[in-house]
């Protein structure tokens, strides 16, 4: 069932292990947050066992099985990653920067980073032998979690808060998953999971899963291969929960132990200014960050108020040289819409937030002209299009 170079899980504040030599397989593949201090789990790896020139290669997420946990001939898969790096040379020109690559993440089965994510979740929930699986979710990760549920017949609930987008609602259902929605916000969603749902399942959500981070280290394998492993001078992710922070760092360390890159390349993470409790703690010099009090931000996938990675994440942000900053709604959307007038890509709300960073760290002179940034669009903008049009309304168009 596990790759070779799986070792177990790790709690990442009391450091209790559950191993493949001593723990039942079917508990480590169902195994949530420790239950002795209730902190996230987090994959170990034996990286001396993975041939580097195995995760060279591939055009797929699972082609990379070797630094997963699972292999890939027992995931639940529907072919995703292998997305592209699409050249912006327009936007590089406009930004005075040597180089931008848009990572096209809205290309995934769903539309979105997280089904490289939900892809082992589900997995590891399905090998633990589980009936039900569940999720409180802004709305791509609930989306995700039924389509990959759907290939097994295994029963899952999203909860998602009202403002959640009709794409994300229509396509649970259309994937054959539950769904509750949930009056208020995301918070409201997460309450709503923990009071109402009876049965016993297996907790899906960013962090209480130990595996859904880990499947989006796959992101940093493949923009660094994009890049025949020339590792970029930034790379830029929006952050919501801190999830894609912390799998994309985890990845590109991984790649800096197996020789693949010399060094990690500084990576910055982008929140809205209405939701940033993430920026704001890493603005105040803290190592965690505390619950944001009033979240209101266009950018629902992103209106995460009290994120699970956030402690995480901070120090995945400190550990690359990066930084973690805010853009206004208005930027986003901008962005958003300048990268598909001029560079085709379709870039999401989320994606939007990614690239107003970009165009804040070219503003102030964190990069310039002898720089190359990735940028990572983590959903479709087909995902909420009417946002991104009313932007247009606003300018007369
Ligand atoms: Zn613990």
């Amino acid at each position: 069932m596990f790759s070779d170079a799986f070792v177990g899980l790790t709690c990442t504040d009391c450091g209790a292990s559950l191993t493949v030599d001593d723990a039942d397989p079917e508990a480590i593949a169902g195994a949530g947050r420790c239950p002795d201090c209730g902190a996230p789990r987090v994959p170990e790896y034996d990286l001396d066992a993975v041939d580097a020139d195995a995760v060279r290669a591939g055009p797929r997420a699972w082609d990379r099985d070797a630094v997963l946990p699972f292999d890939a001939d027992a995931a639940l898969s529907a072919a995703e990653g292998g997305t592209p790096s699409v050249d912006a040379p327009r936007v590089a020109e406009e930004l005075d920067l040597a180089g931008v690559e848009i990572k096209d993440e809205a290309r995934n089965p769903t539309g979105s980073v997280l089904d490289r994510g939900l892809s082992v979740a589900v997995t590891a929930a399905d090998a633990a032998g589980a009936e039900l699986i569940a999720c409180a979710s802004p709305g791509n990760a609930g989306q995700s979690m039924a389509a990959y549920a759907g290939q097994v017949d295994l029963r899952s609930y999203a909860f998602v808060p009202t403002r959640s987008p009709f794409s994300n609602k229509a396509m649970v259902n259309v994937h054959g998953g539950e769904m509750k929605v949930v009056p208020g916000r995301l918070g409201d969603a997460v309450d709503a999971l923990a009071e109402e749902l009876q049965s016993e399942y297996v907790d899906l959500g960013a962090f209480a899963s130990p595996f859904r981070h880990d499947g989006l280290k796959t992101v940093a394998y493949e923009l660094l291969a994009d890049r025949d492993w020339d590792a970029p001078d930034a790379v830029v992710l929006p952050a919501g929960t801190g999830e894609l922070v912390v799998g994309v760092v985890d990845g590109l360390r991984e790649c800096v132990e197996l020789g693949l890159i010399d060094e990690l390349p500084p990576v910055y993470a982008v929140q809205a200014e209405g939701c940033a409790p993430i920026a704001a703690a890493w603005q105040a010099g803290r190592d965690d960050t505390e619950q944001w009090e009033t979240p209101d931000t266009i950018v629902g996938e992103l209106e995460v108020a009290d994120p699970p990675g956030g402690a995480l994440a901070l120090s995945a942000i400190a550990e690359t040289g990066g930084e973690a900053l805010t853009v206004e709604d208005a930027d986003a959307l901008e962005s958003a819409v300048a990268v598909a007038s001029t560079e085709t890509v379709e870039v999401g709300l989320a994606g939007g937030v990614a690239a107003a960073g970009l165009w804040a760290l070219a503003a102030d002179g964190t990069l310039g002209s002898d720089d190359e940034a990735v940028v990572v669009n983590t959903e479709a903008a087909t995902k909420a299009p009417d946002v991104l049009r009313s932007h247009l309304m606003g300018q007369g168009v």
